[in-house]
């Protein structure tokens, strides 16, 4: 196992995410119950409801724009040769399995989006450049152009896994 999840006590990471989006689909009927929208407005929910349907750690690493320890992450040595890795927080698919490449960084690296998915945002001192999910404005890691990787587009989306959610098609 590669981690407990905090607060699926018991699960792996791939069962807690199956989890985790029962939950958020819980918060969808809950709020239709509570006559709000039918589609709630991810980019608006409140730290509190991401709170609710998010791990501690995607919570974390999500929402607070924190990093996961190099190395720890499920997904830094996974190389699946079809597949798509989706946003953890919302379902939004962010990456093809095939574009995943071993940066050697400890952290699963991409050399390109599923276009329109992801978004690019320069940190405020302008030394990187963040990328979210344009979804739900989650934080994913940042992206590192022309570092001399033989990929075919000259692109490192450096992404924690704790962001991400494995789909096989
Ligand atoms: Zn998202």
């Amino acid at each position: 196992m590669a981690f407990v999840v905090g607060g699926f006590t018991g699960l792996n990471g791939r069962s807690g995410a199956r989890a985790v989006s029962r939950r958020a689909a819980g918060v969808v009927m809950m709020a239709s119950s509570e006559k709000l929208a039918a589609d709630v407005d991810l980019k608006k929910m409140s730290l509190k409801d991401w709170e609710r349907v998010l791990t501690p750690e995607q919570f974390r690493v999500l929402r607070m724009k924190g990093t996961e320890y190099p190395g720890t992450g499920e997904y830094n040595k996974f190389f699946p040769t079809a597949g798509t890795f989706a946003c953890a927080g919302c379902g939004n698919p962010l990456f093809d399995a095939e574009t995943k490449f071993n940066s050697g960084s400890g952290w699963p690296a991409f050399y390109d989006v599923i276009e329109d998915n992801v978004k690019e945002v320069p940190d405020i001192d302008g030394s990187r450049i963040e990328i979210l999910c344009n979804n739900c404005d989650g934080h994913l890691g940042h992206v590192f152009k022309n570092e001399g990787f033989p990929t075919p587009k000259p692109n490192r989306h450096c992404v924690n896994s704790a962001c991400l959610e494995y789909r096989e098609n």
